[in-house]
This record gives structure tokens, sequence and C-alpha cells, in this order.
């Protein structure tokens, strides 16, 4: 489904990403994993269009899609969760949602080929499916923050993508939270492949099909779990850090 090659990513003299590669099939989960600084959040970029790779090809659906814009991308099927801020708090939860099919859909679909009725149903399914149909009426300012983090990946997936990009989702979230969001999140392999970077390991293995561990913009190693948890290379980063 996709497969970067090749990415290096260059800030002035500081090289973000060396030579990085991702390849994620149909309906894999594939964590992205790695200490502070090592080129994670540049990668995802890279590959939703937010940063211009310095060097490098990105491949997305049987499509070189290296000179796409974001837009471009998110009309081809790939969704990169919003930023906080992306959700408008003095908006109910159900326009959130509605503003989110708006971006991702032509103006055409939205007024001539959904009905009304249909993009309602739309909203309300991804409502239901994210546990806030109670609170579709409400301020989305009143939802707790692990609340308004599963309304962005709802977001996310308005319009359903065949890829959606998570950068550290459960961030600031409790256990009983992050254990929600694997709830949350498995459904969507129906339909949808998953990039996440995320810190907590315990998380990552629980829900995650494959692993790349970044260190210093360079693959460490890329494997199944099983795999990445057998890798000495991958343990003494792990043990470098604690
Ligand atoms: P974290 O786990 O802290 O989120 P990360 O793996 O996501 O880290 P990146 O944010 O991709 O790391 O950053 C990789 C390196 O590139 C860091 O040294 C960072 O300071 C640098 N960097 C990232 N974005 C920019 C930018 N826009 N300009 C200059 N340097 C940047
Ligand atoms: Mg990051």
């Amino acid at each position: 489904l996709l497969e970067a090659s090749g990415i290096s990513k260059i800030f002035g003299k500081l090289t973000a990403l060396d030579d990085a590669a991702l390849a994620v099939g149909e309906r894999e989960f594939h964590g992205l994993i790695g200490p502070n600084g090592s080129g994670k959040s540049t990668l995802m970029k890279c590959i939703a269009g937010a940063e211009v790779p310095t060097r490098g090809k990105v491949r997305f659906i049987n499509t070189d899609i290296t000179a796409f814009t974001p837009t471009e991308r998110a009309r081809a099927g790939m969704s990169l969760k919003f930023q906080i801020t992306s959700v408008l708090p003095a908006l109910t939860v159900y326009d959130n949602i509605l503003l989110a099919f708006q971006a991702r859909c032509s103006l055409f679909d939205l007024v001539f080929s959904r009905t009304r009725g249909v993009l309602h149903d739309q909203v309300m399914a991804l409502l239901t499916q994210f546990r806030l149909a109670d609170r579709a009426h409400e301020a989305a300012a009143t939802l707790s923050h692990g609340q308004q983090q599963w309304l962005e990946i709802a977001m996310a997936l308005a319009g359903k993508p065949r890829l959606l990009l998570l950068d550290e989702p459960t961030g600031g979230m409790s256990l009983e939270e992050r254990r929600v969001t694997g709830e949350l999140l498995e459904p969507i392999k129906q339909h949808c492949s998953l990039v996440i970077v995320e810190h907590d390991l315990d998380f990552i293995r629980d829900i995650c099909d494959r692993l790349t561990v970044l260190d210093q913009g360079r693959v460490l190693a890329s494997g199944t779990v099983a795999e990445i948890q057998a890798n000495k290379d991958v343990q003494e980063i792990y043990l470098r850090r604690a």
C-alpha cells in the first residue's frame, strides 16, 4: 500500500532522516518507534506531504506520489491525524466531524452524490464507533482530553482513508484511555492501514503487526513485533534510554 524509500531530510546542518524507509501493507498496523529526535515525526510528515524530503520517493496505492501536495495525498486516501488545535472547541462534536467530511470530499460529492441523510448517517456512524454519539450536540470543548483525541481520530477517518497516520495519539491519556484507544482502532483494520508513532511500547506491541525502529534518522530494524523484540540492537537503544 505504502512504500517510502531512500528518504533523507536535512534541516540546515542537521540530518533528521538519512536514507530511511517504511513499507506498509494493506490492512497492516505498523508502529514507528525510536528515541526522541530520531526522526519519527519528520518521516510521518514526509509521507503525508507536510515536509518535502531532501531525497527519496513515496509510492502509495501503486502511484508515485512524491510530487503530490498534502491535499492530493488526502484525496488519494491518506490521512494524517489533525493536531489538537483542529478540533474547533465552540462547535459541537457533530459539526466537527461534518467539517472533516467537507475537507475530504469534493463539493460535488458533498452536494450531489451524497444526500444529506447519507452524510448524517456517516457522521453518526463515526461518532458511535468512537463512543461520542451521546455527546454529538455538545460543544467539543466539553469533552475530556481523551475524548478530544478520539474525536480527532474520528475526524481523520472521515471519508474512509486507506492509510491513517497517527503521531502519538495517546499523549496525555490515562492507562484506561489508552486501552480504550486500542479497542477503538481495532475495527478500522477492515478498511484501513495504520502507521502509529508511540512511546508506550506495551500499547504498540498489543495493536501492531509490524514495527520499524528509527535511531538518529536511520532505520535500525524493521520486522514483526516478535522479530523486533528479539533484536539486540533495538534492545540496546532502549536500555540506553532507560
Ligand atoms: P519525538 O519522539 O521527540 O517526537 P521524533 O522522533 O519525532 O522525536 P523529529 O521531530 O522527527 O523526531 O525530529 C528529528 C530531528 O529533526 C530533531 O533533531 C529535530 O530537532 C529536528 N527537526 C525536526 N523538525 C525540524 C525543523 N522544522 N527544523 C529544524 N529541525 C527540525
Ligand atoms: Mg515526534
